[in-house]
């Protein structure tokens, strides 16, 4: 193979795995012409040069921005079928929204893109399980529709755990099962690495393609899967059920917003006080009974909240005020009533800490520009550092281009705002002072 012939094969090649997906689920071909391929530099054997195929790249690892990155040498040794199945299972990711779920948070202090070399060891056995949890998500809708993945990627059927379940549920049942696994002398197999769109943690060749979907694109892109999938579920066209529910909570937003951010601040609670690193931090008050025995899961750590509001002018006083009213009656729900919460109020910088147990207690300060970056850092400065970081704007500002080593809730007000992917994030209707209650 001459060097210019090569990359046409494996282009080809990767066009009819791109055709195949279609045919397989015509109701995601939108998606999978979506996908962006960015063609990675081929490891080589160092005695004969021929093309080896990269194990870490098996998984064709998407980032959010819907490109795809492409192991020449995996292309090329895989069967078309294959590649297409691995197109197909990054759609799910994406569309899943798997990078703004994820309970993974970059390494505390790290700073920039983590190096090739430096990356296993950061991709700790909290990113595989997540990975191993999201595809359980993906996998059981492909089963439905006689695609069964390669060996050693997680199929719920294959493990004998339920169908239909969220990536969050299996994260428990897997955690389970490993622990029962172990005891019986194995453990699950070490998940292939699907990137950044199934964790939101860069890799060291997410920038190598440059380009992708802006996210604009994405919404567009989503919002005409999710209606041309409700046409064809309506038309009792076959559509696996998972994504039929996709599309319907695709559009469901809006009307229930508060039962999303009290689910999503309950999940982001839940998710802190999980971490391990939290769970040592003091003994309990039983462990201290019982002397020595410590039980880090009796534990229930308290975790901290830090809201950011958006006082640059462009969102009223009293629709803010009435959303921190909202969101301290839901944090009170969640975590005991009482609980400080600290609100930053930020326009093109940051405003001094306020401590308050109810909205009443808040004095909004603030006007101007807007840019929420700051906000977001002065967050990350506050000490004891938080574990939830709550945002309230319309989204018209910057965003840090990179995940804050914290949970990051973002409460868009009105219908023209953008949160980053890192972020997971409900929208808020705009006049949500006159039309609610
Ligand atoms: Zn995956």
């Amino acid at each position: 193979m001459t060097a210019g012939t090569v990359p046409d094969e494996v282009m080809a090649k990767f066009a009819g795995a791109r055709l195949w997906a279609c045919h397989q689920a015509p109701y995601l071909a939108s998606a999978v012409f979506a996908l962006t391929p960015a063609l990675l530099e081929p490891s080589t054997d160092p005695d004969t040069g021929a093309w080896v195929p990269d194990p870490a790249l098996a998984a064709f690892p998407a980032n959010t921005a819907w490109v795809v990155h492409v192991d020449p040498a995996t292309v090329l040794a895989n069967p078309v079928e294959r590649t297409g199945w691995w197109l197909l299972h990054q759609v799910g990711h994406l569309v899943r929204g798997h990078a703004a779920r994820s309970p993974v948070r970059p390494a505390l202090g790290s700073t920039g893109p983590t190096h090739a070399m430096g990356f296993e060891g950061q991709r700790d056995s909290a990113a595989h399980r997540w990975n191993q949890a999201a595809d359980a998500e993906i996998n059981d809708d492909l089963e439905t529709e006689g695609l069964t993945g390669p060996d050693g990627v997680v199929s719920p059927r294959e493990l004998g755990l339920p169908d239909n379940r969220t990536a969050e549920e299996y994260l428990s049942l897997l955690d389970v099962l490993d622990d029962a696994l172990v005891r019986g002398g194995t453990s699950l197999s070490d998940a292939v690495d699907c990137g950044s769109a199934a964790d939101g943690i860069e890799r060291p060749w997410d920038r190598a393609g440059g380009g992708g979907l802006s996210e604009l694109e994405r919404e567009m892109l989503e919002r005409s899967l999710a209606a041309g999938i409700q046409e064809r579920a309506t038309a009792r066209s076959d559509v696996p059920g998972g994504w039929v529910r996709w599309a319907e909570a695709r559009f469901r937003p809006r009307i229930d917003w508060r039962a999303q951010v009290g689910s999503l601040i309950r999940k982001g609670l839940a998710e802190t006080s999980g971490r391990v690193d939290f769970s040592y931090r003091r003994p309990s008050r039983r462990a201290a009974a019982y002397g020595d025995f410590v039980t880090p899961a009796m534990t229930r750590p308290v975790p901290e909240t830090a809201l950011v509001l958006d006082t640059s002018g462009s969102v009223t006083a009293p629709v803010l005020e009435r959303l921190v009213g909202e969101v301290t009656g839901i944090i009170d729900k969640v975590s005991g009533p009482g609980r400080r919460l600290r609100v930053l109020c930020c326009d093109t910088k940051a405003h001094p800490v306020q401590e308050i147990r109810k909205a009443a207690e808040l004095r909004l300060v603030g006007g101007g520009g807007t840019d929420m970056r700051a906000g977001i850092e002065a967050a990350m400065q506050l000490r004891p550092a938080p574990d939830l970081v709550l945002v309230m704007t319309d989204g018209q500002t910057p965003w840090p281009e990179r995940r804050p080593p914290a949970k990051v809730l973002v409460c868009l007000i009105g219908d023209d705002g953008q949160a980053p992917d890192w972020a997971a994030r409900v929208r808020i209707p705009a006049d949500v002072e006159e039309k609610e209650r």
